[in-house]
């Protein structure tokens, strides 16, 4: 009987366990190995995935097709009508097309092992079928890496420190899998209308989707080339220049690592080998670089040990006193790039038209919202699901958490980013602005950061651009007493 590889969010043939897995069992016997992919928008929609991230999977696919066609491996298309379906829909797949084995990577978050767990159990009640769920999201899996006490880590230094000491001493974490092996030419034959169906290549969205396919260009070949390039031209200097979103030295492979057309392992098995096989010595640009990524699977064991953060809970429960403001109008004004704060205009027009922000302004308009506008962090949450590109449950909600002062190692609540100073400091010939908010195109370095306070009444005016919507110096003053007031009280 044949072996079934089911992708999800693991959309790639290089270095992919489960895929891996699947293709040695498909030798044992000398069987087919066959592929599925569920199209499950309800789901999606129920998850806020941002139809631009759905349109760069969608896109993704058709070129994961293009490279399974090759190995005779066909990819059986589905599409799922509610997110329960999906059940019904792998046992036919399993029925239909005679599996014994159906290997998946094991997804992170409550509802996908929610899911899993109904698949796997409708699955194990078929005669003579086998389930293998792989580890593949993180280079060390959660369940393999706690404090001494043998609880989950909770902050983020003292996790590093073990998760590298941990990939040094294994080797085996950053061992990369082999691309699967191809079906007997029969195949061919065999599943002929597979190969002859096309998979969709696009999704709706509102978008350029010229622009987004300029920018985000779908495939594991790009990706690796991406990385390549990143590695050779900008890594060694990533340190000093990560946080100016003008110059932008930092990867872009967000989007990639987030379908899985990449994955971390990848990238820190090739920075660790461009840093002379060292994680946490070494090159600086290159070792920060690394510590992004482990940043990247801190969240993932956050989201694994403490599944509260994505039930819509605090990660800090007394945070759930806050009394956060019921006004609709700022967090529309914010969404929408109308703050009067240029430099958090910037960044969510980037966001708006491209579906993608640079991570230091990701952190200026996250603390804005919440420190200065005073939201629920989690409308912001939801707002960045919803438009990113890369959006990523786990690091997502950890930035978010980070920002709003409500998550694990989170920034101090007494610690407010000034969105002026922080405009100054990393955009400081105000580029990032110019380009994003053209009506302060003409504005020079000075002015550009903050032009109500910096022009006349009569010259703002003239700009067509609106006027701050709160007093950064009081916003401040109340977020800080808020958060007092919780602690004396809870
Ligand atoms: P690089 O700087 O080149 O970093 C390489 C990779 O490391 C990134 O692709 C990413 O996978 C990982 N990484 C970098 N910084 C972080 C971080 N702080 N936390 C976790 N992983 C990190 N990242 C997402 O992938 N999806 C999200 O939905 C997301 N939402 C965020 C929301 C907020 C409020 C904040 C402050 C950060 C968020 N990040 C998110 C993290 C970070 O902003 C992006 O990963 C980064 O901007 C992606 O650009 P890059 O690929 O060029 O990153």
């Amino acid at each position: 009987r044949n072996v079934l590889m089911w992708f999800r969010t693991d959309l790639r043939l290089k270095d992919n366990h489960a895929l891996h897995a699947a293709s040695v069992r498909s030798k044992v016997g000398n069987r087919n190995l066959i592929a599925l992919f569920i199209v499950s928008e309800k789901e999606w929609e129920q998850h806020d995935e941002a139809p631009i991230k759905i349109d760069f999977w969608m896109r993704n696919l058709a070129k994961l097709k293009e490279s399974l066609d090759k190995l005779a491996i066909p990819l059986v298309i589905k599409r799922a009508e509610t997110p329960e379906s999906v059940t019904s829909i792998v046992e036919g797949v399993v029925k239909d097309m005679d599996i014994s084995h159906v290997f998946w990577n094991a997804e992170l978050m409550v509802d996908e092992r929610r899911r899993d767990r109904r698949v796997k159990r409708a699955l194990l009640a078929l005669p003579n079928t086998v389930v293998e769920e792989c580890d593949d999201q993180c280079v060390i899996p959660p369940k393999e890496i706690a404090t001494k006490t043998g609880n989950p880590y909770s902050v983020f230094t003292p996790f590093r420190n073990t998760w590298s000491t941990m990939v040094e001493t294994n080797p085996h974490f950053l061992e990369l899998s082999d691309e699967p092996t191809a079906n007997p030419d029969e195949a061919k034959k065999l599943y002929a209308d597979i190969f002859a169906s096309s998979a969709p290549n696009s999704h709706p969205h509102n978008l350029d989707a010229e622009l987004m396919e300029e920018l985000y260009p779908a495939g594991e070949e790009t990706a690796h080339l991406r990385l390549k390039d990143f590695l050779a031209e900008k890594a060694k200097q990533y340190h000093e220049t990560r946080d100016f979103p003008y110059e932008n030295g930092c990867s872009s492979l967000s989007p990639y690592l987030s379908a899985g057309v990449l994955s971390t392992r990848q990238c820190i098995a090739a920075a660790r080998a461009a840093n002379n096989n060292k994680i946490m010595v070494g090159n600086d640009g290159l070792r920060t670089w690394i510590k992004e990524l482990i940043w990247r699977e801190f969240y993932r064991n956050i989201l694994v040990h403490f599944p509260r953060v994505c039930m819509n809970k605090p990660f800090q429960p007394i945070t759930e006193h806050i009394r956060w403001t019921a006004d609709q109008r700022r967090f529309q004004m914010w969404s929408q790039g109308k703050t009067g704060y240029p430099i958090v205009d910037a960044g969510m027009r980037q966001l708006n038209t491209i579906g993608y922000m640079h991570n230091r302004v990701r952190m200026i308009v996250a603390c804005f919202l919440v420190k200065d506008l005073f939201v629920n962090w989690q409308k912001g949450e939801k707002y960045f699901m919803n438009n990113l590109i890369d959006g990523d449950l786990a690091s997502n909600n950890g930035g978010w958490q980070w920002c709003a002062s409500t998550g694990t190692d989170a920034q101090p609540y007494f610690r407010i980013f000034n969105p002026v100073l922080q405009s100054q400091r990393f955009d400081p010939n105000g580029d990032y602005i110019r380009k994003w908010v053209p009506e302060l195109k003409h504005l020079n370095e000075k002015q550009i950061h903050d032009p109500y306070h910096t022009l006349s009444a009569k010259d703002f005016a003239k700009l067509g651009y609106s006027k701050p919507i709160v007093d950064h110096a009081d916003s401040k003053k109340k977020f800080q007493d808020e958060f007092k007031r919780i602690i004396a009280e809870h």
